[in-house]
């Protein structure tokens, strides 16, 4: 029948990466290391850029939605602030996002990857229509996996680490995509304690613990030691569902191991999308 030949149909050689995090997490630089990576493999990608207010771009975009759209002069045109205009110009560039999807369906059996990197601050992707919009219609159109990129050495204290997880939590929840948790900037702090707390609850509440006794109210009252214990339960089942990298995007450690995990992402895209 025809809708058992629609779900023969073979996927397309690349895989998408959207790129997503907290400003300043390192998605950026990511692009620029794993886009460096992947020429000096020979396997180059085909790279979106949809953040409308960087200045300085450290790879070639294929397409850059600054080439469409001028973020200051949307600032002005509506009288908005700098998160209006980031949002109103990635409202605008959605519009023609047909476009831009043809353009990449066009190359989707040429390269290997297709690379998204989104606006620095995060909720500007992730609770907007037009970031729904755009995963939504690269899922539909190939193998797409979501990665979540840690600011490392900034998320060590416990309450810190737990808030940033239940972040990734909401994310994967709201796009149903295969997601892949990495772990940046391991050159300054590596991320052999996340993966500890990740596998063993008990550690995590033990360095909850350890922190209220060093740290005491300072970190806020008592009665959050019990809801955060009861928030790392829920994690736990969260983080069965994951995999996780630890990178640094600054010395390129970590590559291998992370285009193992999206290999892998990508075969749950295939068996469950
Ligand atoms: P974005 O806002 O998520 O796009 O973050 P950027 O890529 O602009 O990076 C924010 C800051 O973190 C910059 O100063 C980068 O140089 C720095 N950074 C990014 N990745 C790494 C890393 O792996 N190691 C170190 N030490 N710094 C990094
Ligand atoms: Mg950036």
């Amino acid at each position: 029948s025809p809708a058992d030949k629609g779900k023969q149909k073979e996927s397309p050689r690349a895989t998408a990466m959207i790129v997503i995090g907290m400003a300043g997490s390192g998605k950026t630089t990511f692009m620029q290391r794993v886009n460096s990576y992947l020429h000096s493999r020979e396997q180059p990608a085909y790279v979106l850029n949809l953040d409308p207010a960087v200045i300085h771009l450290p790879f070639d975009a294929n397409i850059d939605i600054r080439d469409t759209v001028d973020y200051a002069e949307v600032m002005k045109q509506y009288n908005l602030g700098p998160n209006g205009g980031i949002m109103t110009a990635l409202n605008l560039f959605t519009t023609k996002f047909d476009q831009v999807l043809s353009h990449v369906e066009n190359r989707a059996n040429e390269v290997d990857y297709v690379l998204l990197d989104t606006p620095g601050q995060i909720e500007i992707f992730t609770w907007s229509a037009s970031g729904s919009i755009i995963t939504d219609a690269l899922a539909s159109a190939l193998p797409t996996v979501v990665v979540y990129i840690i600011d490392t050495p900034r998320t060590t204290a416990p309450a810190t680490f737990m808030s940033n997880m239940l972040y990734a939590c909401s994310i994967l929840y709201k796009t149903r995509l295969p997601f892949l948790l990495v772990f940046n900037k391991t050159d300054v702090q590596p991320h052999d304690f996340a993966l500890d707390w990740m596998r063993d609850f008990e550690a995590f509440q033990e360095a909850l613990l350890e922190r209220r006794q060093t740290h005491g109210e300072e970190d806020g009252p008592a009665y959050m030691d019990s809801l955060m214990n009861s928030m790392s339960l829920v994690l736990d089942e969260f983080y069965k569902h994951l995999r996780a990298v630890g990178v640094s995007a600054m010395t390129g450690e970590g590559m291998e191991e992370l285009f193992d995990a999206v290999q892998e992402a990508r075969e749950e895209y295939e068996k469950d999308y």
